[in-house]
């Protein structure tokens, strides 16, 4: 068997796909670092990372404040597959599911997959939420301004611009 190396290996990655994560209870920069090196592997390349951002409860608002970031991927994961890994990471690290938009250790949601829409009950790409939320935005302004949302068909940047949200965005720091 001819061994996956060097071109050949990149070759195989080819999707890639916008990853929001965020944490409020506990270590919560610790978390985002540990949900991060638990969905790289074989079939997940981590690309670009965004600023840690500290950012303001939205919804939910009587629960502490978030760490937020989010990653570019490069997957050989299916939409479905990629979801069943987040919610694999999200319950192994002790997700409270039980207040929706609340409080919880960590929160990994798909974002953006390639220029793909998906609707399904229990997937929705892009995320259904992410156009209206600065705490995506801001960070994914950082790395992808340009990248479409291919239901709205606006690029990040035009998204900001229309945003109703007002709630803080705060950055951290660039290296975490
Ligand atoms: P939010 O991520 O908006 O803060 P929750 O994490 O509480 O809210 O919502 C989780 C639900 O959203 C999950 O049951 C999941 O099935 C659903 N969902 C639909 N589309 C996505 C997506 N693209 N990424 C993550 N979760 C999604
Ligand atoms: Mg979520």
């Amino acid at each position: 068997m001819k061994a996956l190396t060097g071109s050949n290996y990149h070759r195989k990655l080819t999707h890639r796909a916008f990853l929001g994560l965020g944490s409020n209870i506990g270590d919560r920069e610790k978390n985002l670092k540990t949900a991060l090196s638990l969905l790289e592997g074989a079939e997940l390349r981590i690309m670009k990372t965004s600023s840690l951002y500290h950012t303001e409860p939205v919804g939910e608002l009587n629960q502490p404040w978030f760490m937020n970031a989010v990653v570019e991927v490069e997957t050989t994961l299916s939409p479905e597959q990629l979801m069943h890994r987040c919610q694999q990471i999200e319950e192994k690290m002790g997700r409270n599911h039980l207040i929706p938009q609340g409080p919880r250790m960590i929160d990994l949601d798909i974002l953006m997959y390639d220029q793909l829409t998906v609707e399904t009950s229990s997937l929705t790409i892009p995320h259904p939420r992410m156009h209206c939320r600065r705490f995506v935005l801001i960070p994914l302004l950082e790395i992808a301004p340009d990248a479409i949302h291919s239901r709205l068909k606006k690029s990040i940047r035009e998204l900001l611009q229309d945003i109703p949200d007002s709630s803080a965005v705060k950055r951290v720091k660039r290296k975490w």
